[in-house]
């Protein structure tokens, strides 16, 4: 199985981090893939340019095995569509299960996604929990694909639904980023690595 982890990583945090580690021997991943997206569909446009991004998180991961840094969606034009890039995945590796994961917060908003249904059919959705989100089970199309063992992905090429409780961190990167603006110092929430960087780019002065 592959493990799929996108996200904007503007700036690339230890929640980030911590989960990527702890999923992959939760799940006894040979590899994570992190997708920095481009134009993220359900937020604001990131701060940061994609290329900075980019070098913060190959900053951040560089001596941790197991991961690797997919830019399909950076390298593509229009928005990053999750389900496109799904689609792509599943032509590259036709025959290894792709395990999606996301926050809780990002599952609340899963209904929103573009052609959210179809993630399904490429994908298996693990949720990650977050502090400060509590997961909304609205739908029936949810409750027909949870899981509750771990062992039950393995059975099935896609679509299942489990949540997986993970060491809670209360970072986010926009706390990181307002912090930055403030002039307060965010270290430990982050690596020093990437903190050296986004000083001397003078990344994040402004809210
Ligand atoms: P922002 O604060 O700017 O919205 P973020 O900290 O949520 O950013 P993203 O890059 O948007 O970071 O998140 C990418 C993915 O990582 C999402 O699925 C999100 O739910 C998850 N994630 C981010 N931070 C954490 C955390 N502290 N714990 C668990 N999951 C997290």
């Amino acid at each position: 199985m592959i493990g799929i982890f996108g996200g904007t990583f503007d700036p690339v945090h230890y929640g980030h981090l911590r989960a990527i580690i702890e999923v992959r021997e939760i799940f006894k991943l040979d590899e994570v893939r992190l997708l920095p997206n481009k134009t993220p569909p359900h937020r604001s446009e990131p701060s940061a340019m994609p290329k900075m991004r980019l070098d913060m998180l190959r900053l951040a991961t560089e001596n941790l095995p197991g991961l690797v840094i997919d830019t399909r969606e950076l390298d593509r034009d229009g928005p990053s569509y999750m389900v496109d890039t799904l689609r792509s995945l599943c032509r590259d590796f036709p025959r290894r299960p792709l395990l999606l994961f996301i926050g809780v917060d990002a599952f609340n908003g899963l209904t929103s996604w573009h052609r959210w249904t179809e993630l399904f059919d490429h994908a298996h959705i693990v949720v990650m929990t977050r502090p400060g989100y509590s997961i909304q089970l609205q739908s029936e199309f949810f409750r027909a694909r949870q899981v509750f063992d771990a062992a039950e992905l393995t059975r099935h090429k896609a679509g299942k639904l489990l949540f997986r409780p993970i060491t809670e961190l209360d970072i986010s990167a926009s706390a990181i980023r307002k912090m930055i603006a403030e002039k307060r110092d965010p270290r430990f929430l982050l690596p020093d690595a990437v903190l050296d960087y986004i000083h001397s780019h003078h990344l994040y002065q402004k809210v």
